[in-house]
């Protein structure tokens, strides 16, 4: 069986003291109420993750992550923060690859790489996400896409490190949209990203591989979605922001 997720990315959103009391509130919630193996994950800005980690401790089952690191070790990089220097605050997991960080950053697959190097590298586990944009979709480029972005940020790992990393799939053009992918729509590419790390691993590899689905997943279509047979849990944005909603998607999976 592989490990299900639900991640929440806070994106640039929220105070260092606002940040603390939706953790606390998340902590809470999720030792009351989530009942199961699924894992939970609050993916931060960088200013809240010590103190995040230091609330969750080591009893609270809500992991916490940053959503970039820089590839470089150390040095004359102002502004930008090493995979050892996120892994001291505590933090065990790092989204790369965010379509926001591709945009706006122009974050390019060979980057990319780099930084799941330096990831995996200090002990952290990469979120990695790959996804097309509206136009891609309306072109019917989008298996052409996810496969380049595949091959050129992520499949240069040997098998062991593959084993390591969380894929996301990402729709552009539903992320903070309010456009959902439908479930088969979702189905669909998880299915065809299971099948290209079959291909370009085995068969093995390919079934133990989380792959996450974000693109405005709500309480609402988090079942439906989350019972497609690719689909292992979530990448949450503005409902993470939301202690209830994100307790209720990662809910889904309570045995
Ligand atoms: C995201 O930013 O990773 C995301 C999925 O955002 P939203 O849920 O708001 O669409």
């Amino acid at each position: 069986m592989r490990k299900k997720i639900v991640a929440g990315n806070w994106k640039m959103n929220l105070d260092y003291q606002q940040g603390i009391s939706l953790f606390s509130e998340i902590v809470n919630m999720a030792n009351d109420e989530v009942i199961g193996e699924q894992g939970i994950v609050i993916c931060a800005p960088f200013i809240h993750l010590h103190g995040l980690a230091q609330l969750a401790g080591s009893r609270s089952r809500v992991a916490v992550g940053g959503q970039n690191i820089y590839f470089q070790e150390t040095g004359a990089y102002t502004g930008e923060i090493s995979a050892s220097q996120l892994k001291s605050t505590g933090a065990t997991y790092v989204i790369l690859g965010h379509s926001e960080r591709r945009a706006y950053f122009h974050e390019d697959d060979n980057q990319l790489s780099r930084k799941v190097d330096a990831a995996l590298k200090h002990g952290l586990i990469p979120i990695f996400c790959i996804g097309e944009t509206q136009d891609e979709r309306e072109s019917d480029r989008y298996f052409d896409v996810i496969r380049t972005q595949l091959e050129e940020g992520i499949f240069h790992l040997a098998d062991g490190d593959f084993g390591d990393v969380v894929l996301a799939y990402e729709p552009v053009w539903a992320i903070g949209t309010g456009l959902t992918a439908t479930p088969e729509q979702a189905q669909e590419v998880h299915a065809f990203i299971r099948n290209e790390v079959a291909n370009h691993y085995n068969q093995n590899v390919a079934n133990s591989t989380t792959i996450l689905y974000g693109g405005s997943c709500n309480p609402k279509n988090a079942p439906e979605l989350f019972a497609q047979p690719d689909i292992d849990g979530g990448l949450i944005g503005g409902a993470s922001l939301k202690s209830r909603d994100f307790i209720d998607i990662a809910k889904v999976f309570n045995r």
